[in-house]
């Protein structure tokens, strides 16, 4: 197939670029380098610079290429940032992500795989998180891309669109070629790594006060081709349909920084600070549904193995893509 991949030179989106590449699909690319990086984009993909505020950028590239299925990646995803600055996330998040749509059904392109989130759930009523739960986001990041989902119900009964929306849990780990690398970094692993690569002096703990068994926040740490994986299996159902994607074992902070302290044999202090806002304490994720209806199945259950191709690639690239 080809497939347009909106947002492919961030994190996620770039190593979903590569697995479609290697399973011999054609990729173009569309992004504006807020967030990604131009070497983040696989050689073998067509790159095209653009922003989906701007309407007949993303347009243009639609009516041009028509390609089978559109990947939607662009986003911001930072839970603190988003406390900040919620505008930013709205915009980017829910209006931009409109312009796509629209641009998508004008250029007659049905199919669509959107990354959401477990933020959209917001602190559960039981653990592990299944489809079934209700959405009470805790912070704009999630209300966010709650909101975006619930265009998507609409554009699907009125329009015909066809989506799959995947709600991760904890993105981490690596390919030989591509990993995690954010300007301002806030994510857990990549900050402990930085540590353990003696780029920062220590790890900061938020909140040590949380109703877990040590205190810290619990997270489902599910690696980046798992759910690359999920993206090209989205790419063959018939049905609109919403998955929640984690490996269902969950870390405390505590926990991940153990684990990297034992992959990379460093010593990482750490400093315990207060809570960040909008983090729920526990995040787990029940991945039954994908699993019997689009036969998922995850090849990292470990952490240590997540957490030792994260390793690599820093080790690898300690400065990142170096822009
Ligand atoms: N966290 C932390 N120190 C850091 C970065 C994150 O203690 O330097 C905590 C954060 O508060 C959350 C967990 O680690 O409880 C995972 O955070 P991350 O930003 O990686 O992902 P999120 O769950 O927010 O998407």
């Amino acid at each position: 197939m080809q497939i347009l991949v909106v947002g492919g030179a961030g994190y996620i989106g770039s190593i979903c670029v590569e697995l479609l590449l290697d399973e011999g699909h054609e990729v173009i690319v569309f992004d504006n380098l807020t967030e990604g990086h131009r070497r983040a984009v696989d050689e073998r993909a067509v790159f095209i610079g653009g922003d989906l505020a701007r309407r007949e950028e993303i347009s243009r590239v639609l009516y041009e290429t028509k390609p089978d299925a559109v990947m939607h990646f662009a986003a911001n995803a930072l839970v603190g940032e988003s406390m900040q600055n919620p505008s930013k996330y709205f915009r980017n998040n829910v209006c931009a992500g409109i312009n796509l749509l629209d641009a998508m059904l004008e250029a007659g392109v049905h199919r669509f795989v959107f990354s959401s989130t477990c933020a959209t759930f917001g602190p559960p009523a039981r653990i592990p998180i299944d489809e079934t739960l209700p959405q009470h986001p805790i912070n704009p990041y999630g209300e966010s891309k709650l909101m975006f989902e619930n265009v998507l119900r609409w554009y699907d009964m009125i329009h015909g669109l066809q989506f799959v929306s995947l709600r991760y849990f904890n993105a981490a780990g690596a390919t030989e070629k591509f990993g995690e690398d954010h300007r301002t970094e806030t994510h857990l692993i990549p900050n402990v790594l930085k540590v353990a690569l003696g780029q920062k002096q220590h790890v900061e703990i938020y909140g040590t006060d949380y109703e877990t068994p040590d205190g810290t926040c619990i997270r489902d740490y599910i690696h980046i081709l798992d759910l690359s994986r999920a993206h090209i299996l989205a790419l063959g159902t018939k049905e609109s349909a919403f998955y929640n994607l984690g490996t269902g074992g969950g870390s405390s902070v505590r926990e991940v920084i153990e684990v990297c302290r034992g992959v990379t044999e460093r010593e990482i202090p750490v400093i315990e600070k207060p809570r960040r806002p909008g983090d729920p304490p526990r995040l787990i994720a029940s991945s039954a549904k994908i699993k019997r209806e689009l036969g998922w199945k995850p090849q990292f259950e470990d952490l240590g193995a997540i957490v030792e191709s994260a390793w690599r690639w820093h080790q690898k690239f300690p400065n990142g893509y170096g822009d």
